[in-house]
C-alpha cells in the first residue's frame, strides 16, 4: 500500500487533503516521495517560522534530543525556564503557563479568565465574550469560544457561557456585557475566518471597557504571534496589551508547543492542581522555540517581515483576477475575482506552489525568513495558475 491509500484506509477521514505526500523540505521547499518540488507559502499553517529544517533549529532541536527528551514538570528544566524567560522579557507579561497546542493555550486563558474572576468577585462571574468568525481551537470549550454558528454542531452539549459580538462594533460588545462577564477573547486579525483585521479604534475601546469593567482582555495570538506580522506580538499593531495572551502555530518552529502569557494582575490566580499536562513545557520543544525567538524577536528580522509583506502585496495586486489583498506582515489574504479560492489552490499545488485557503480566499503564511526571490517565483506560479483558470 502506498502512502495516500494507507492514510485512506488507517486514519480518520477529519480532513480534505491535497492529492500529494510531502516526504522532506528545507527553506521554502518540500520534496514529494516522487522527488517533485514545491515552494510553500502555508509553512503548515503558520508553524514552521523558518521554514523547513532550518539548520540553526535541527542543531537546537537535536541537541537537546540527544541531552535529555522529557521530564515532568514535577522537575525544574533548563529551557523551558529559558523561554519562559524570553518570553517575558520580550513583553510586558510576567508569567508563562505551557501547553501542547493553540486550543490548549486558549483552554488555560480562558480558564485563568473565569478563575480570576471566581477568586475575586464570586461565582457566577464566568461569561466570556467573542467575535462572530472567530475560530479559537477544536476542544469542546474552545469550539464554544469560536463564533461560527458551523462549529456549534453534533457534539453536544458545548461549554455554557460564550456570546458572540460583531467585530469592528463596539455597541454590540457593549451589549453583551452585564454582571456576568469575566473576559472579552478576541484574534486582532481573524486568521480562519478570512485574514479580517480589526479595527484598531474598536480594539482600543475593547481595551478601555474592559479596563473599566475590570474584565480580562484575552488576545487569541495562536496565528498571529511570534513575527507573523512584523510584530513579535500582533496587539503591538494596535497599541494595547492584553490581560493574557495566546500564543501556539509558529513559536516552536514546528513542533507542538501552547503557550499562555499574562500580565502582573493574574500572575497568581493559577496555583498546584488547578491546570497542567504531561507533555507541556517539554525541553526539546522549548530548545526549537528558545531558537525561533532568538532569530524572530529581533527588530531588524521583523522590520523584513513588514517589507516583504507590503512587497507580496504589491506584487499580488498586479496579477489578473486577483481583486484585493488584505495582509498584515506575512499574514495575507487574496480575495480573487472568482469565487474559486479553493480550486486555484488544488491547481498551484499541482503546479508546486503549496497554499491555503480561509473562507473564500486564498491565504500565504509564508516563512518568516522567505527571500524576495521566493516571494516572486511564488507571485509567478499563482498568477500562471489564476490565468490557466480564466
Ligand atoms: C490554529 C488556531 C487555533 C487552534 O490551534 P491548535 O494548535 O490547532 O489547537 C486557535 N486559535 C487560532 C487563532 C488559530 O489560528
Amino acid at each position: 500500500m502506498d502512502t495516500k491509500q494507507q492514510d485512506k484506509k488507517y486514519i480518520m477521514n477529519t480532513y480534505g487533503r491535497y492529492d500529494v505526500a510531502l516526504k522532506s523540505g528545507k527553506g521554502c521547499y518540500a520534496f514529494d516521495e516522487d522527488g517533485k518540488k514545491y515552494l510553500d507559502v502555508s509553512s503548515g499553517i503558520g508553524v514552521n517560522s523558518l521554514g523547513y529544517c532550518d539548520d540553526g533549529w535541527v542543531e537546537a532541536v537535536t541537541k537537546q534530543a540527544s541531552s535529555i527528551q522529557h521530564m515532568s514538570n514535577y522537575f525544574y528544566s533548563p529551557e523551558p525556564s529559558k523561554l519562559a524567560e524570553k518570553l517575558c522579557t520580550l513583553t510586558p507579561f510576567t508569567k508563562v503557563c505551557y501547553g501542547n497546542s493553540g486550543a490548549e493555550a486558549n483552554e488555560c486563558a480562558i480558564k485563568i479568565a473565569r478563575k480570576y474572576s471566581f477568586d475575586k468577585y464570586g461565582s457566577g462571574r464566568n461569561e466570556i465574550i467573542t467575535l462572530k468568525n472567530s475560530f479559537h481551537g477544536r476542544t469542546v470549550t474552545t469550539l464554544s469560544a469560536t463564533g461560527q454558528d458551523s462549529f456549534h454542531n453534533f457534539f453536544f452539549p458545548f461549554t455554557e457561557g460564550f456570546l458572540y459580538a460583531d467585530a469592528n462594533d463596539i455597541k454590540s460588545i457593549e451589549n453583551l456585557i452585564s454582571d456576568k462577564t469575566c473576559a472579552v477573547l478576541i484574534e486582532c486579525v481573524q486568521g480562519e475566518g478570512g485574514v479580517n483585521i480589526l479595527d484598531k479604534s474598536f480594539v482600543q475601546a475593547v481595551r478601555k471597557l474592559c479596563d473599566d469593567k475590570d474584565i480580562v482582555l484575552i488576545a487569541d495570538e495562536v496565528q498571529t504571534g511570534v513575527g507573523r506580522t512584523g510584530k513579535l506580538f500582533c496587539y503591538e499593531n494596535f497599541d494595547i496589551v492584553p490581560d493574557l495572551i495566546t500564543c501556539a502555530k509558529g513559536l516552536g518552529g514546528g513542533l507542538p508547543i501552547g503557550a499562555c502569557l499574562c500580565t502582573e494582575k493574574l500572575e497568581n490566580v493559577m496555583q498546584p492542581s488547578n491546570h497542567g499536562t504531561t507533555f507541556g513545557a517539554n525541553p526539546v520543544v522549548c530548545a526549537g522555540a528558545n531558537y525561533v525567538l532568538s532569530k524572530v524577536s529581533d527588530e531588524k528580522f521583523l522590520d523584513e517581515v513588514n517589507e516583504k509583506g507590503a512587497y507580496l502585496k504589491e506584487k499580488l495586486l498586479k496579477i489578473k483576477g486577483v481583486k484585493s489583498v488584505r495582509n498584515l506582515g506575512l499574514m495575507v489574504g487574496i480575495e480573487l475575482e472568482k469565487d474559486n479560492a479553493h480550486n486555484i489552490a488544488v491547481k498551484c499545488v499541482e503546479n508546486g506552489l503549496l497554499i491555503i485557503t480561509a473562507k473564500n480566499l486564498l491565504r500565504m503564511l509564508p516563512p518568516l525568513n522567505i527571500s524576495f526571490d521566493e516571494i516572486d517565483e511564488a507571485v509567478e506560479i499563482l498568477d500562471k495558475t489564476i490565468q490557466e483558470d480564466i
